[in-house]
């Protein structure tokens, strides 16, 4: 009955689903652009980061297009409460990744932190059920209090010549020691410049001995 008054919604095209469909309807999973760096074997994610922080491994589960699926899923997963959404990409991607070699060895999941005043405002960071489902496939510890959100300001510095924006420090690692010797998944939702990623794990090389590897739901 509570069904048929609230019945699930497909989130890639708004279909009523099937009880045993759960997120997405069948049509939408099969036409999802599937991306899995780590079972191509493709260095297309790697790539984002080359000369720019050393990284073991990089992957992301999809392929965002604008319009289509992939980002009416991470939009129902950040502003419209579908926080399913995270559990079921992250399982599925734990599962596949604990089946590869180079992400066996990871002994912790770390999120990119959103901001506690955003974080509170949303009333969850989009990656922490994807992060978890992640740490739980890999037998790996899920950290979100380590690696913190510092500023969410950006500071204006003229210049004599220009003038530009350049951003504070956005990220701080708060408590470096159960970092040490390991190797550690960084993972958000989306990629596209990198620049967010790029930022944490600057921070957290910087302050402990480890090994970085990266997956996001997504990459665009
Ligand atoms: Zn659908």
């Amino acid at each position: 009955m509570l069904n048929l008054l609230f019945p699930k919604i497909c989130n890639g095209c708004s279909e009523v689903l099937q009880s045993s469909e759960n997120v997405l309807c069948t049509h939408c999973r099969h036409e999802l652009p599937l991306a899995r760096h780590h079972l191509t074997g493709n260095e297309q994610m790697k790539q984002v980061f080359y000369g720019r922080i050393p990284i073991e491994n990089a992957t992301a589960l999809l392929y965002f297009q604008k319009k289509g699926s992939v980002q009416r899923l991470l939009h129902n997963l950040k502003y419209r409460g579908q926080k399913q959404i995270g559990a079921f990409l992250g399982s599925w991607l734990g599962a596949e990744l604990a089946e590869i070699p180079e992400y066996r060895d990871i002994g912790m999941v770390i999120p990119v932190p959103l901001h506690r005043r955003k974080q509170k405002l949303r009333g969850y960071n989009q990656v922490s059920d994807f992060g978890r489902e992640i740490a739980k496939s890999l037998n790996a510890e899920y950290r979100a209090d380590i690696l913190l959100k510092t500023s969410r300001t950006r500071s204006q510095v003229f210049q004599k010549r220009s003038k530009r924006f350049k951003s504070e420090k956005l990220f701080n690692v708060t408590n470096p020691e159960p970092l040490q010797q390991k190797h550690i998944l960084l993972v958000d939702d989306i990629v596209t410049t990198g620049a967010t990623l790029e930022n944490c794990a600057t921070e957290l090389l910087a302050n402990s001995n480890v090994r970085l590897s990266v997956a996001t739901m997504a990459m665009a």
